[in-house]
């Protein structure tokens, strides 16, 4: 089966009806990077920067920053990479930087809550990834955004960012995207207004399922309890996708639930055309799509998803549904 994935290496993501589907990878160091040729992916769809703060001994400085993000891009030629900026703290520990004990670090002081409170720390970080990124293109995005004034913060700090280059002569990307992760159930009520906000959305379904769900992703007991291809989740979905229809913004999903054929295609039937999984996944989710009539499947699930006396799980419906196929 390996072999039968590799086969499929240049053989493009188009489902049996004729969809273009963008499978990218997940990445966070330079070793991923060779299996970005190797995986067919099309893309890096998720880069977790905090990697290399994980890796350091110390703070990296901000030529450090600037060369590892260089050596990215340069390693990912062509293909698109979306940086996350600093993903720190919740399960995610940098040994050199601690904040305080917390109770509930998943709900605690992390990720783009720390950056706002750090500003020089998210701002050397735009500074490298923008000189990283001269004369090419920068798509960065938001982790654990809770509500659009955060990324309208970032988006000014950004702007200075730009501005001070560009005063000093710097080469600056040709263009600059920016996008907010979709993780933390609040934005699920600010979907149209933080869609105008932003270049892109992409939803890390490990954190969105994590806090929509209130089970802790790292505890084995509860984490398998809910069926993450369950209505109430698939909903959740199904309204993101729906939103950045209505509003013309691209939408992906990063989680790693993309990275299994089941779930991914479920996140066809519902609206998905953009996913980022491992790249082991690809080759199985590719090998998934190429035999899905995905408006077919989206009636069928639509309809499942929304009946209120349900015969059987959804994940029971994917199955027989790829089955018959
Ligand atoms: C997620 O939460 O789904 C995600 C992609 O980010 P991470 O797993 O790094 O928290
Ligand atoms: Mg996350």
């Amino acid at each position: 089966r390996q072999e039968q994935f590799r086969a499929l290496r240049s053989v493009d993501p188009v489902t049996k009806d004729g969809k273009r589907i963008s499978l990218m990878m997940n990445a966070g160091l330079l070793v991923d990077l060779p299996q970005l040729s190797e995986s067919g992916a099309d893309g890096i769809g998720l880069f977790r920067t905090e990697l290399q703060f994980m890796i350091s001994s110390t703070m990296p400085k901000a030529d450090e920053q600037e060369i590892f993000y260089r050596s990215v891009l340069r390693q990912a030629g062509k293909q698109p990479v979306t940086f996350r900026t600093l993903d720190i703290g919740g399960d995610k520990v940098v040994p050199y930087f601690r904040g305080h004990e917390e109770e509930n670090p998943a709900l605690g002081w992390r990720a783009i809550r720390l950056a706002l409170d750090r500003p020089g720390l998210l701002r050397t970080q735009l500074r490298a990834m923008l000189r990283a990124s001269a004369g090419g293109e920068l798509k960065m995005m938001l982790p654990m955004v809770t509500e659009v004034s955060e990324v309208r913060t970032v988006r000014e700090i950004l702007r200075k960012e730009v501005q001070h280059l560009s005063k000093f002569g710097h080469r600056l990307p040709r263009t600059l995207k920016l996008g907010a992760m979709l993780e933390v159930p609040a934005l699920l009520w600010q979907l149209d207004e933080l869609m105008q906000e932003v270049d892109f959305v992409s939803v890390g379904s490990n954190d969105l399922f994590q806090f929509s769900m209130a089970v802790d992703r790292g505890n084995a007991r509860v984490a398998d309890r809910f069926d993450i291809l369950g209505r109430p989740f698939l909903r959740i979905l199904r309204d993101i996708a729906r939103a950045s229809e209505r509003n013309n913004t691209p939408v992906t999903l990063c989680g790693e639930m993309a990275g299994k054929p089941l779930a991914a295609m479920a996140l066809l039937g519902i609206g998905f055309r953009a996913v980022s999984m491992v790249p082991t996944a690809i080759g199985p989710v590719k090998a998934m799509l190429l035999g899905l009539e995905v408006d077919a499947l989206a009636e069928e699930l639509n309809a499942a998803i929304d009946d209120p006396h349900p015969v059987m799980p959804i994940r029971e419906l994917l199955a027989l549904f790829a089955e018959r196929n």
